[in-house]
């Protein structure tokens, strides 16, 4: 006797993703596990089945847009298993909405899909088991965000996610080489490295070595960067520390095997006030290893955050600051106004200054980055630069340059160009500046 069934309609789930590229790496991995299995991805509320929410609780103000998230996930779908790095201190959650399925804590992907599974169970169709082998990713075809490491073994004293992620646990080479080959096989054009601590890379695994294209590469910060300058696309480098070894992978910007591109979250300028926050690499002399790099590699570009209003902060290490920050010419930095966070250990420091303070400290950092990054892009004018395009348009194109990472830094608008798609690079020159932001021509000749 033959049985013929009737396909049964994938189930489907609704995502929303909080915070960090990290948590989006999170939640990429999330849905290629959820895509492998046969469920369907909704892009609304109303046509999920259930909704997961992805949720960051690095700040308090983070965890509040958390809450109102799953707030709104819950009036508008009312089915919604709550996951990331808030969902390590589940009664916060569950005091405000105690109707969601289910809370698992951040980088638990078999709780998650375990909680998925018990309110909805998947469908079994092998047709609808198909996932692309370089997964599913939430960012634009032409760039992805690959995490090599998960966790931290630092302790900054403003920080709470070792405390919700544990300790650094980074991914065998091979694993992190086959995953960008597989997206660059895929069309793939830019590769974001991400992490807690990337320079730390390896560390707990004592750097061993797994095999690649037929020979050992080492889990170590040079080792990989090498091994996907390999690649022949875009390798941008995210959360690196000033450590010695870091200066080893400045030649490979220097060749053009990775970009000259480092993203160093100082933090703050004042060895004090680095010591205070229990920075990683805070000893290190910060402008001499920059001038270093910059003679290694004249076109690297720094992109760095800082804290203002940090505890303790005396006016004289604000200074410190303005001063380091004309003498470093990081080319791309935010600012954050110190918060405190719920379970933070700068919370029992003294000295905490007023909101006023913190303000006014704010606005003239932002002021004085400003005026830097402003000059910078305006003695880009009349340079030839290569644009990798994020968005085609009807009369320009939008993209960044090798020293602009998505989201947070520069754009090139790119006028004169036909028959572009998103992913291409395309060679511009710079005709104009506005703000940060550069107009460019293609064919256009020199000013
Ligand atoms: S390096 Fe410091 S700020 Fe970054 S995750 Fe580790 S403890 Fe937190």
């Amino acid at each position: 006797m033959t049985a013929t069934r009737e396909p049964r309609a994938a189930p489907k789930v609704g995502l929303v993703s909080l915070g960090c590229p990290k948590a989006l790496v999170d939640s990429e991995r999330i849905l290629t596990r959820l895509r492998a299995e046969g469920y369907e991805i909704s892009p609304s509320y109303e046509g999920a089945d259930l909704v997961l929410v992805n949720t960051c609780g690095f700040l308090d103000s983070a965890k509040a847009e958390s809450l109102e998230a799953i707030g709104e996930a819950m009036e508008r779908n009312g089915r919604v298993v709550v996951t990331g790095c808030m969902g390590g201190e589940p009664e916060n959650i569950t005091k405000a909405h105690p109707n969601v399925l289910a809370v698992t804590g951040p980088h638990q992907y078999e709780a998650v899909m375990a909680a998925v599974h018990e309110h909805l169970p998947p469908a079994h169709d092998p047709f609808t088991n198909l996932v692309p082998p370089q997964g599913v990713r939430l960012t634009p075809r032409h760039y992805a965000y690959v995490k090599i490491s998960e966790g931290c073994n630092n302790r900054c004293a403003f920080c709470i996610i070792p405390g919700l992620r544990g300790d650094l646990v980074s991914r065998p080479a091979r694993a992190v080489l086959t995953e960008a080959e597989r997206l660059a096989e895929a069309g793939v054009k830019e590769l974001m490295i991400i992490s807690q601590d990337t320079s730390a890379y390896g560390v707990d695994l004592k750097y061993a070595e797994s095999e690649w294209r037929g020979r050992p590469v080492k889990a170590k910060f040079f080792d990989l960067c090498d091994a996907l300058g390999e690649l022949g696309i875009w390798v941008r480098l995210h959360y690196v520390y000033p450590y010695p070894h870091v200066d080893q992978v400045i030649p490979l910007m220097a060749e053009g095997k990775i970009l000259p591109y480092l993203d160093i979250p100082f933090q703050h300028a004042s060895p004090r006030v680095l010591k205070a926050m229990r920075r990683p690499a805070n000893q290190e002399k910060t402008l001499e290893r920059i001038a270093a790099w910059r003679n290694t590699c004249p076109d690297l570009a720094i992109r760095s955050t800082f804290i203002v209003g940090f505890p303790g902060e005396t006016d004289a290490e604000f200074e410190e600051l303005l001063a380091w920050l004309e003498e470093a010419r990081v080319d791309r930095a935010g600012f954050f106004m110190y918060e405190d966070v719920a379970g933070a250990a700068s919370n029992d420091l003294d000295g905490q200054i007023p909101d006023a303070v913190k303000r006014e400290r704010y606005a003239r950092a932002a002021a004085v980055q400003e005026r830097l990054q402003n000059a910078r892009a305006r003695r880009l004018i009349g340079a030839r630069v290569e644009v990798l395009l994020d968005e085609v348009g009807p009369d320009a194109a939008v993209g960044r340059t090798k020293w602009d990472a998505p989201e947070i830094d520069a754009k090139v608008t790119v006028t004169g160009g036909t028959r572009l798609k998103p992913g291409d690079v395309v060679k511009a020159r710079v005709l104009e500046s506005q703000g940060i932001d550069l107009i460019a021509g293609l064919g256009a000749a020199r000013r």
